[in-house]
This record gives C-alpha cells, sequence and structure tokens, in this order.
C-alpha cells in the first residue's frame, strides 16, 4: 500500500522530504475513508453544531449585501469535508435571498460523495486553478489548510537544514538532510538556537497566493479558520490523530490523519493586493457574530436540546476548548467593506 510504495520510493531515490511524506500519507488517508466524527478519527466546528455553519454563512450575508456586488457571485469551500459547514451556510444566505454557484475544492473521491448528498447543487475542483473568473469569491476554509504538507527546517551548528523521511526497521524515521534551507526560515527566527525545529508550509502560501490574486482581480472574500499560531515561531506541532488521540507521526503513513498548526502570519505574508484582518480567536469571533443569541433561539425552539446546544457552544467558543487554539483570518477584496468580528 502507500507504506510499500514509500518504502520502494525511498530505496530507489534516498530519503524524502517531510512534506512529501505528510502529502502521500494525507491524500491516500483522505481519499479513502470518511474520518469525521465521533466514530471516525476527529471531529470538526461544524460537525459539533449546525451554528458553526450558520455563523460562517451569517458573516458571508453581511459581507455580501454591505458590498452589493452586480452579477454573479461564487461560494468557493476548500476541503470541505462532510459538506456540513457549507450546507448550513448556504441555507442562511439562501434565507437572506442570496444564492451563488456552488464551487467545492477537494480530492478525496470519498469525501465528494459525502458532500455530493449535503450540497447537490456543487461543482468540484482539484484545486484552486480554474475557479471561475465572472466575479467576486467568498472563500471558506476550516480545518484545511493544517492537512496541508509541511516541511521541516532545523537549526544545526551549520546553519538550517532540511529534515528528511527515511526507511527505518519498523516504518521510517526523519532524518537530518545537507540541503540549507534558510531561505524558508523567516529572518526574525534564523538566530534561534540549535536544534530548533521551523515547520515551513510552502504548499499553503501557495494556495494563499493564487486565491488572493482572484479577490484583488473580482473581489470577494476568504475566511480562514483553524488551529494554529498568530505569530510565525520555532517548535514541532506535526502530529498523528487516530480515533482522537495522538498516534506516532511516521508509523502506518495513510492510516492516520496528519495535521500541523497553521502559521498565521505565514498565510498572511503569502497574500498581496487584499487587506487581512486576525487572526482573533474563535471564541470571540463566534461570540461577537452572535453565537449565544443563536443557541438561545435553537433551545426556544426544541426545549429538550438545552443541554446538549449548550455542551456544543462551550465546545466551540471556551477557551479551554475549541475558543482559543482555534483562530479566524479574513482575506478582503479592495473596496469590500469592513468585516464583522476582527474590532
Ligand atoms: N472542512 C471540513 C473538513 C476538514 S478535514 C470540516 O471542517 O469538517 C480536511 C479536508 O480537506 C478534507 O475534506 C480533505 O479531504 C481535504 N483535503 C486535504 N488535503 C487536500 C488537498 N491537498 N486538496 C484538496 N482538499 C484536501
Amino acid at each position: 500500500m502507500i507504506a510499500a510504495d514509500l518504502a520502494r520510493r525511498i530505496a530507489e531515490q534516498g530519503p524524502i522530504s517531510v512534506a512529501d511524506y505528510m502529502a502521500a500519507a494525507n491524500a491516500h488517508y483522505y481519499a479513502t475513508r470518511d474520518p469525521l466524527g465521533a466514530a471516525g478519527d476527529f471531529t470538526t466546528a461544524p460537525e459539533i453544531s449546525q451554528m458553526f455553519g450558520e455563523l460562517v454563512g451569517a458573516w458571508l450575508a453581511d459581507l455580501w449585501l454591505r458590498a452589493a456586488p452586480a452579477g454573479p457571485v461564487h461560494y468557493v469551500e476548500l476541503g470541505p469535508g462532510r459538506g456540513t459547514l457549507a450546507a448550513d451556510a448556504l441555507r442562511v444566505l439562501a434565507k437572506a435571498g442570496l444564492a451563488p454557484e456552488i464551487h467545492l475544492v477537494e480530492t478525496s473521491p470519498a469525501l465528494r460523495a459525502a458532500q455530493a448528498r449535503a450540497v447537490p447543487a456543487a461543482r468540484w475542483h482539484d484545486g484552486v486553478d480554474a475557479l471561475p473568473t465572472d466575479g467576486p469569491l467568498l472563500i471558506v476554509a476550516n480545518e484545511f489548510f493544517d492537512a496541508l504538507p509541511v516541511e521541516h527546517c532545523i537549526r544545526t551548528p551549520e546553519g538550517w537544514h532540511d529534515r528528511l523521511v527515511d526507511r527505518a526497521e519498523t516504518g521510517f524515521a526523519p532524518v537530518l538532510g545537507r540541503r540549507n534551507v534558510e531561505n524558508r526560515v523567516p529572518t526574525a527566527l534564523r538566530a534561534a538556537p540549535v536544534g530548533s525545529l521551523f515547520e515551513a508550509s510552502p504548499a499553503s502560501a501557495a494556495i494563499v497566493r493564487a486565491l488572493a490574486a482572484y479577490l484583488a482581480r473580482q473581489g470577494g472574500a476568504m475566511l480562514v479558520i483553524d488551529y494554529g499560531h498568530a505569530t510565525s515561531a520555532v517548535g514541532e506541532t506535526l502530529q498523528a490523530v487516530r480515533r482522537h488521540a495522538p498516534a506516532p507521526v511516521f508509523d502506518n503513513p495513510g492510516e492516520h490523519d496528519l495535521t500541523a498548526h497553521v502559521d498565521f502570519e505565514a498565510l498572511a505574508g503569502a497574500a498581496t493586493g487584499v487587506t487581512v484582518h486576525g487572526p482573533v480567536e474563535q471564541g470571540p469571533w463566534l461570540t461577537a457574530l452572535g453565537l449565544d443569541l443563536r443557541a438561545a433561539a435553537l433551545a426556544k425552539a426544541d426545549p429538550s436540546r438545552v443541554a446538549e446546544i449548550q455542551i456544543a457552544r462551550d465546545r466551540l467558543a471556551d477557551p479551554k476548548q475549541m475558543g482559543k487554539l482555534f483562530k479566524v483570518m479574513a482575506f478582503i477584496a479592495p473596496d469590500w467593506p469592513e468585516p464583522e468580528g476582527f474590532r
């Protein structure tokens, strides 16, 4: 399977980069299963409660109505999972009389099938190269960038070197490469002590660069929600997750989710021609958009669900749960209005 393929590739070419290992492992992982939910490997905000996608929808509707663009508008979601967020957000847009075309960027056949059930009107794309060019894009990415490959850069006495993945007795193991990768490390971090590790995600930067160019040309906005850090920092965050618990990163590639914290400063730095807002923490952002009002309305509509709704509200917004670790960043096209929730 994927482990045998990787082992053969390393035997033929030598050790591969951490990013190549992560890309191959995650491509196999997502292509072959629906990993979401209590019975799967991890749970995401839209799967916790409809309130999450509804508030994202309200945020988009507010921007759209204030910008009042003429002509078609496109909803674009990156890595939409089961399509739950899209369905919840599009329902709120529809209530405001807004009906965008729907474009989902997804590589996994298993998840495309789930998305087709949730959002039958969608069209699918393998990447961001061929999105529509005839109108503003409203782009949403929840827990997408953390799944994209990272490179590991290690500070040695001889400067910054890349970390590679080699074969080991059982499975795989990281080894130090010889290539100098100082140009991947932000200037402010280059003097970090020997042994420091910096994670760079050129794949994430390339996607943000491409999407910012669409926004600068056509109008629109991009909302990125993920766990990560507001400023670039050294430290290893790459981890494997299986059945809601950590697993060894270099064992069983393709059988557990590989994920790394998102470097929001690096994402912001990759965008040109747009205004960047945030990151702000998910808890205060959802609260500013009316999370508690929405929870109260849902509880009033079905009093038997009061406790469940309160638990979901706390999972999304409590600083000890998702409220603080998860961050929200907005990229706004020139001449588009100031987005809600970032003051
Ligand atoms: N946004 C969803 C799912 C998050 S899981 C949620 O919040 O529930 C990550 C998603 O990104 C999955 O849909 C996965 O198949 C997709 N994905 C991962 N790598 C991708 C890539 N390189 N290109 C497109 N989609 C990718």
